[in-house]
């Protein structure tokens, strides 16, 4: 959930620590801390709040000397968020430092086994546990001891460890948390994410849970758990520094909407050729494709929301019952899934540990797990049987946007290939179908351009304590993700409702002057959309209509309208949010929310 840096060269490490972190301020987090290590002390500064605290308390890193060190960001899972429980944490003989991002799940057996011998604890995390623990098992050799700690501790994590003894190393280990290797030139890094490295290199290593490494200034070893060296394969990042950052707007949330229609056309394109959608990376067999009987779509949030707007096309389609799941749930209920069932995994980071549990789950009942991952080398990717990237590059802001409707397109994609090679529709149809897709950057630059008054009634509307969002159908797919992109960053209280369900016990709260936002694109339920703008208008709803350009009846019942621009009916859900997502950042903006980062919310979500 965190971030982790640390850096191992010839320059002073806490300047490169601090810049490090700041790049992976994004994934959320409440306080942070950086400890280097010269002459055999290791020195150690933490401060909770903002990564500005650290910088300050530090003099922008001046004050600490040393060439090897660690930094984190916390996001706290066990102890209050403040200086003591922020990382690193000292072991008592302060002969290791540590950082850990995720969660020890035995520390409480480790504390008590700790306290017998006489340990002393300072903070309340799990983590306080692990580095007394190495202490414990300190016998002059490094790597044995980090490989005797990791035997002992369960949960899932990632740590980068020094020991004043070995002033010229770390050692990162990873166990479903993300951590990647970074090679300078005399100088290798570890980060939680490349974003954080690639103004240094663009040259990595993805560890794999259960691995760990030692990194020095020339070297960087990966073992596996039984210490056995393991080769690894060096890979290159093309994403650069400038891509991660805002690009003019105001914020990444402002940037990565605009950025979308390039977005979908990179996610796409590639998997359009000759009228056909072809997908390389699918190593899914003819035999197995044509022996799923049914699919499963799990996810969280925006990309369980993404599920099911691409549920209505996979079935459409393909005529394979779909069913879709939050992950969280998922796990828990024993499903039936059997070798049969393709389960389809979606996350934005790759690193969602409720998907993660739930894809485990899923394959350990044989089903073929096929992910839609949008980070490159996450823990999802590796995992899964097959994976398709969606090529959004980097997504900052934690409100997903370009991160969710590439998820869309892809399932569009998916369902299409999937669809002809079951026979379902003809070479030609899916033709069409394909060459329909790859008009999505376009109409979704033009639901952009069609509403330049969102700001306007994003002001008109700002006030609404608690509004509605309701729709049928796809449509309704559709209010489910709108509603939460105004949870998440404007914290205003709103329903996503199936229109025709309202009646049945939520009309009760409509009253004179609640917004309504009343989507009505599907066209073939557009009538029966309207019966119920009629309803809630009847009790005194101000309704925003949203409804397909030339549309002429919705001006009749709506207050205000959005234009989304044609499509195929079936691939609407890209143009139909880019408004609504529009529509949650001005109000947010216009209530002067932290609009990239919310309250509360963390980009990667890596703890159940
Ligand atoms: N479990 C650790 C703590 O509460 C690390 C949390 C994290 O930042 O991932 O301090």
């Amino acid at each position: 959930m965190c971030g982790i840096v640390g850096y191992v060269g010839q320059q002073e490490a806490a300047p490169i620590l601090l810049e490090g972190l700041k790049t992976l301020e994004y994934r959320g987090y409440d306080s942070a801390g950086v400890a280097v290590q010269r002459n055999g002390v290791i020195h150690m500064v933490k401060a909770q709040g903002m990564i500005r605290n650290l910088c300050e308390k530090t003099r922008d890193g001046a004050d600490l000397h040393g060439t090897v060190g660690v930094g984190h960001t916390r996001w706290a899972t066990h102890g209050a968020p403040n200086d003591t429980n922020a990382h690193p944490h000292l072991s008592n003989g302060e002969k290791f430092a540590i950082v850990q991002n995720g969660i020890f799940e035995n520390y409480l057996e480790l504390r008590e086994l700790l306290t017998e011998k006489g340990y002393v604890f300072h903070s309340e995390t799990d983590t306080e546990v692990v580095v007394n623990l190495l202490e414990l098992y300190y016998n002059g050799d490094l790597k044995e001891t980090v490989m005797k700690a990791l035997a002992r501790v369960q949960g899932s994590y990632a740590i980068a460890v020094m020991c004043a003894d070995f002033p010229d190393r770390i050692f990162v280990a990873r166990n479903g948390a993300p951590l990647i290797l970074g090679i300078g030139a005399g100088e290798n890094f570890c980060a939680s994410d490349v974003t954080a490295l690639v103004s240094h290199t663009k040259n990595v290593i993805y560890i794999d849970d259960a691995e760990f490494a030692e990194i020095t200034a020339r070297t960087i070893t990966v073992y596996d758990s039984t210490g056995t060296p393991v080769q690894k394969p060096i890979a290159r990042v093309t994403w650069d520094v400038e891509a991660a950052e805002k690009g003019g707007y105001d914020h990444f949330m402002l940037k990565e909407i605009m950025e979308q229609p390039r977005a979908l056309k990179a996610t796409i394109d590639p998997r359009v050729k000759d009228g056909h959608v072809f997908f390389e990376e699918l190593k899914l067999t003819e035999e197995q494709l044509h022996g799923i009987h049914k699919i499963v779509i799990t996810a969280c949030g925006s990309a369980y929301y993404a599920g099911q707007a691409g549920r209505y096309v996979l079935e459409q389609l393909t005529r394979i019952p779909v069913e879709t799941d939050l992950a969280s749930e998922f796990r828990y209920r024993d499903p039936i899934v059997d070798e049969h069932t393709l389960m389809i995994i979606i996350s934005q980071s790759g690193e969602t540990a409720d998907t993660i549990a739930a894809m485990k789950e899923a394959k350990a009942k044989g089903a073929h797990v096929l992910s839609i991952v949008n980070v490159v080398g996450s823990t999802i990717s590796r995992l899964s049987d097959d994976v398709i990237y969606t090529w959004a590059g980097p997504e900052i802001a934690v409100a997903t946007t370009k991160g969710y409707t590439t998820q869309v397109a892809v399932l569009y994609l998916f369902a299409v290939y999937l669809a002809e090679k079951l026979g379902r529709i003809s070479g030609e149809e899916a033709g069409k179908l394909a060459d329909d897709i790859t008009l999505l950057p376009q109409q979704l630059q033009r639901a952009i351009d069609l509403n330049p008054k969102l700001e306007k009634l994003a002001e008109k509307y700002r006030d609404n304590p608690s509004l509605f969002f309701i729709g049928r159908n796809v449509d309704y797919a559709v209010c489910m993700e709108g509603s939460l992109k105004l949870k998440e960053i404007s914290y205003l209280h709103s329903e996503a409702y199936a229109a025709g369900e309202l009646k049945h016990g939520t009309i009760a709260l409509i009253d004179e002057g609640r917004l309504v936002i009343a989507l009505a694109c599907y066209e073939p339920l557009f009538d029966k959309t309207m019966s119920n703008v009629k309803e809630v208008k009847a009790r005194g709803a101000r309704v925003l209509g949203v409804a397909l350009e030339g549309n002429r009846a919705i001006y009749t019942e709506a207050d205000d309208v959005i234009v989304i621009p044609r499509t195929n009916p079936l691939f609407n859900v890209p143009a139909e949010i880019v408004p609504l997502q529009l529509f949650a950042y001005y109000v947010a903006k216009a209530n002067g929310c932290s609009i990239d980062k919310p309250k509360n919310l963390a980009k990667s979500v890596t703890v159940e």
